[in-house]
């Protein structure tokens, strides 16, 4: 009964933008939530990769308390002391001098999309404008992170676009070649493309595009709100294509579960924004700059948390790779990296999903067949266990 009130309650009071699976969540701790009718599930979706450290870790959950009792927020006119913190965090682990801070993912690709053109303008051509980003990609939902966003499903209905994205195949260096023009100001991608179904770069890719942009004073934005904080075994993803970006986004894992995101760029590029270019009432706001600093706190200490997600993807895969020798008429692919991974199949996810969310276990699914997991990167063999079993005994009720 009480679900039912929560279900109608929702569509009667929430805006329709989401479908939503019937379960109500209420509490959780590290792998583990449980829905309001007392049921307990082991979480592989970790709030799509943001709760890279479980839920209500400990150490986010106190500097929260700590950080609430003492100062909520202040404008941008002062300095926040949590905000200098993490950003010092975040320069002294990472190719950047500069950081911007925000709210979300999308919100930090504006912000990129922003700092490219004016320090573009200004620095190399006022001609140049036009970004390339590559078909299947995933930028956000505000509008030029949509229009930035290679997919025209998610186009539809919201036109005009932002004027100057083009769009080319992912991992075909030749398309991008031909396509940058003098009008180039800057290449946006994911290094590896999440809601696009898990899509790696081939080898070396990243290091051609690299190369490119060198070549015509293009600038390389590197899109990590997935990749970044650890999800693929180092702090961020570039770290695995020997390259470094011009600019980089970040948000989902960044704050262990608050809303936060950023901008970083090297002093050269960020020198473009002056007082008064960019601004959000909300950025580095001191209640989540503490949950940041206490995550990345956490994430980096002795590696521990890294090395464990890079034991864990092995075994991981392992299991994943014995699953799709059982059932080759149900499993195309495994990729990915770190604790991003995917499980593509001949079949639509959906169902396989709903199947694993009446076992207790959630799941979620990309670009229409792809099973993704995103587990907290606390993740261990056990949980791991139980998810396989889980995967099995659906699969052999589909196949
Ligand atoms: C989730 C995601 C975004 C959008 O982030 P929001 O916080 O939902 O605005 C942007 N880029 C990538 C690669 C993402 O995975």
């Amino acid at each position: 009964m009480e679900m039912k009130k929560f279900f109608d309650e929702s569509s009667r009071y929430i805006m329709n933008t989401y479908n939503r699976f019937p379960v109500v969540l209420r509490k959780g701790r590290g792998m583990k939530v449980w829905s309001s009718d007392g049921k307990e599930y082991l979480d592989f979706v970790g709030g799509v990769a943001v709760n890279i450290l479980g839920h209500c870790h400990p150490r986010v959950v106190v500097a929260i308390q700590k950080q609430a009792q003492r100062l909520l927020h202040v404008s941008n006119y002062y300095y926040i002391e949590p905000q200098i913190k993490l950003a010092k965090l975040l320069v002294e682990h990472s190719f950047a001098d500069k950081v911007f801070f925000c709210n979300s993912g999308a919100e930090a690709n504006e912000a990129a999309i922003k700092l490219a053109r004016k320090y573009s303008k200004e620095q190399i051509s006022p001609k140049r404008f036009e970004i390339i980003t590559a078909k299947n990609s995933f930028h956000g939902r505000t509008l030029a992170a949509l229009t930035a966003t290679g997919q025209e499903k998610f186009h539809k209905g919201f036109e005009p676009l932002v004027p100057g994205f083009k769009y080319v195949p992912f991992n075909d260096i030749n398309a991008m070649s031909k396509t940058i023009t003098k009008d180039t100001c800057a290449v946006m991608l994911e290094p590896i493309q999440g809601e696009g179904g898990v899509k790696l770069p081939d080898h070396d890719y990243l290091k051609e595009v690299r190369d490119l942009c060198n070549e015509h004073n293009i600038l390389l934005i590197l899109d990590e709100v997935q990749t970044g904080m650890g999800r693929t075994g180092k702090l961020f993803a570039y770290e695995h294509f020997g390259i470094t970006p011009d600019i980089m986004t970040i948000a989902k894992g960044l704050g262990g579960g608050v809303p936060i995101g950023a901008m970083l760029a090297t002093d050269k590029v960020a020198s473009a924004f002056q007082p008064g270019n960019h601004a959000t009432t909300f950025g580095g706001n001191p209640l989540v700059c503490a949950a940041a600093v206490a995550t990345i706190e956490t994430l980096l200490e002795d590696g521990f948390i890294l090395d464990q997600c890079n034991r864990m993807s092995k075994y991981f895969r392992e299991k994943l790779e014995q699953l799709m020798e059982e059932f080759p008429s149900l499993v195309i692919e495994i990729r990915g990296k770190g604790l991003l991974l995917g499980m593509e199949m001949t079949r639509d996810g959906d169902p396989i999903v709903r199947a694993c969310l009446e076992k207790g276990v959630l799941i979620n699914c990309a670009a229409g067949n792809v099973l993704r997991f995103i587990p907290p990167l606390i993740v261990q063999q056990k949980d791991i266990d139980r998810l396989i079993d889980v995967l099995e005994e659906v699969f052999m009720k589909f196949s």
